[in-house]
């Protein structure tokens, strides 16, 4: 599948000193610095693509564009996977109910995802990987998983046995009761009889009727969700036999804590036999008038829409990063219109030939980005620096902020 176009990062000036990155990681329920390393791996979840792009979507992505940002900022080589589930249940719901082929669907709604990062300046991942595309390595991933003895079948169907990894659980912290019940409405099938536990994980779907198949050794069907991202991570981010875990960074928004990342982790660690992240991370959810913008409440916000108004899409970036990424909150346009007179103010700012001193406020960014990517308090310190420029400060150099904003905010003037 092809990523999308190149953004390009300029360069930060040395004598800024780009501490490690404390980040909160869902497992340990704390803030964690990310170590100093050469090259990070990074997997973050892309969408099901049947609503592309509302700003749940935006949110996460530009999170992890923020730490892919931050990490490259410090010197070191990032690689950077992302998937897209090109084929499920719910495309498939979708595009019976719409009457359109799954497919074209599909291509329509990955072409509009792509343009939408593009305009909101996203740095693209080294590879973009579909599930379709992926089946191969999925079929391995399976038969790893059978060396391990954690695959059996009910009626033409395989199933991975989730309590094979001691430490399912810990990292998404529920109690059984609530695994059940969010389990059943995430796509899971609890109920199903033949399982041997509730909770077991669908790695491969026999065809049904009416529903694309693709040939294997384990029947015609298609991939799990789970052993879809598990296989694609595992294949793509060159795993290195000395590292303690497969891959660094295991994200994507919050409602994936469960089951997704606790499967694919159980799967994963299944293979082998390592921790599968070690940090997982992820992004609150974006409401809407009081509820959760959801594809079945019909209150999607979508970017495509934004910029087809007219919005500026540094404006969406400004209004997302303004609140912190990890805080579920409500989109309002308030926040938008905020947002637009920021840029508005930043853009005047920053084109005259006088401004308040640049250093301080690159460190502030710097500073406040480190702590858990408090994007709020950087928009602040930007804020504060653009009433001391127009209080006719001076001795700055727009040049250097510019391109500072722009590597490390994704901010491009
Ligand atoms: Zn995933």
């Amino acid at each position: 599948m092809n990523s999308w176009a190149e953004v390009a990062i300029p360069p930060l000036a040395e004598r800024f000193v780009i501490p490690p990155l404390k980040i909160f990681e869902t497992a340990h329920r704390s803030l964690r610095p990310i170590a100093k390393k050469d090259k990070y791996r990074i997997y973050v979840c892309g969408i099901t693509p049947y609503d592309a792009t509302h700003l749940g979507h935006a949110n996460t992505y530009l999170a992890f564009d923020l730490i892919n940002r931050y990490l490259l900022a410090t010197g070191s080589e990032v690689l950077f996977v992302q998937n897209i589930t090109d084929i499920d249940d719910p495309l498939l719901e979708r595009a019976n109910r719409d009457g359109v082929d799954w497919h074209d669907l599909a291509t329509s709604q990955i072409d509009l995802f792509r343009s939408d990062m593009v305009a909101l300046h996203v740095i693209p991942p080294a590879h973009y990987i579909g599930a379709v595309e992926a089946i191969p390595l999925v079929i391995d991933a399976i038969s790893a998983l059978e060396l391990s003895k954690t695959v059996y079948k009910v009626a033409e169907d395989f199933y991975f046995q989730v309590r094979s990894d001691p430490d399912f659980g810990t990292r998404s912290h529920l109690s059984e009761k609530e695994m059940l019940e969010i389990f059943s409405q995430r796509g899971g099938d609890p109920q199903r009889a033949g399982k041997r536990d509730p909770l077991d994980a669908l790695l491969w779907l026999a065809q049904r009727e009416g529903e694309p198949g693709w040939d294997s050794k384990y029947g015609v069907g298609r991939p799990g969700w789970h052993i879809e991202c598990c296989a694609i991570a595992l294949g793509y981010l060159n795993i290195d036999p000395n590292q303690p875990t497969s891959i660094d960074i295991q994200g994507g928004g919050s409602d994936l804590i469960f089951p997704h990342h606790e499967m694919s982790a159980a799967q994963g660690k299944a293979m082998n036999g390592r921790e599968f992240a070690e940090f997982y991370i992820h992004a609150g959810m974006i409401g809407l008038d009081g509820e959760k913008m959801s594809k079945s409440k019909g209150n999607l916000v979508f970017v495509s829409q934004l910029l087809k108004e007219g919005v500026d899409p540094m404006a969406i970036r400004i209004a997302l990063m303004s609140s912190h990424y990890r805080k579920d909150h409500m989109w309002k346009q308030a926040d938008l219109h905020s947002a637009q007179a920021l840029l508005s103010d930043l853009r005047i700012a920053l084109s005259r030939m006088e401004v308040a001193p640049t250093d301080h406020v690159i460190t502030e960014i710097i500073s406040a980005l480190s702590q858990d990517l408090d994007t709020p308090l950087a928009l602040s310190a930007l804020q504060n620096w653009i009433v001391a420029t127009n209080k006719g400060g001076s001795g700055g150099q727009p040049g250097e902020l510019s391109r500072a904003i722009d590597a490390l905010l994704g901010i491009a003037i």
